[in-house]
């Protein structure tokens, strides 16, 4: 997936500027107005990575979810935390934000409005439908990437 949206990414008119930095904290700026030049920069910190939590109870049940059990905290009680933690690698976080200026593109007034909206939901887009695919295509290449299945399950 990751290869199809830089090809997808590359037949995009505008120009998608990629700022790299040390001090960066990782977005994606969409462009305001549609004016056949501006794409959008995607700011990213090669240096950056992001430490999450899977949670068991709100994974999808998908043939391609690898779906393994675990036990954390006591068993009686009710409150006990079920969750495998991880980290999103630097280039995930690239490709998260990659991500978005997909989106922005597949849908502009879409994402305008999800971006007004509370809740962040196209962050929840963009987990659910290109970083956990992308995760779950490294995994089973062997890759041992973290994985959350909402934006705000980091640790
Ligand atoms: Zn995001």
């Amino acid at each position: 997936m990751a290869r199809s949206i830089l090809d997808e990414l590359q037949t995009v008119p505008e120009q998608i500027v990629i700022k790299i930095g040390p001090d960066i904290e990782p977005k994606y700026r969409h462009p305001k107005v549609d004016d056949g030049a501006d794409g959008g920069i995607v700011e990213w910190n090669p240096d950056m990575s992001l430490d999450v939590f899977d949670s068991p109870r709100e994974r999808p049940s998908a043939s391609w979810v690898r779906n393994k059990r675990e036990r954390y905290g006591l068993f009686w009680r009710k409150s006990r935390q079920i969750r495998e933690y991880g980290t999103l690698s630097p280039a995930i976080a690239l490709i998260h934000e990659l991500g978005h200026a997909y989106q922005f593109f597949g849908d502009r007034a879409g994402y305008r409005s999800a971006m007004t909206k509370a809740g962040s939901p196209q962050e929840d887009n963009v987990v659910g439908g290109i970083e956990t695919v992308v995760i779950t295509e490294l995994r089973q290449l062997g890759h041992d990437e973290g994985i959350r299945w909402y934006y705000g399950h980091t640790a």
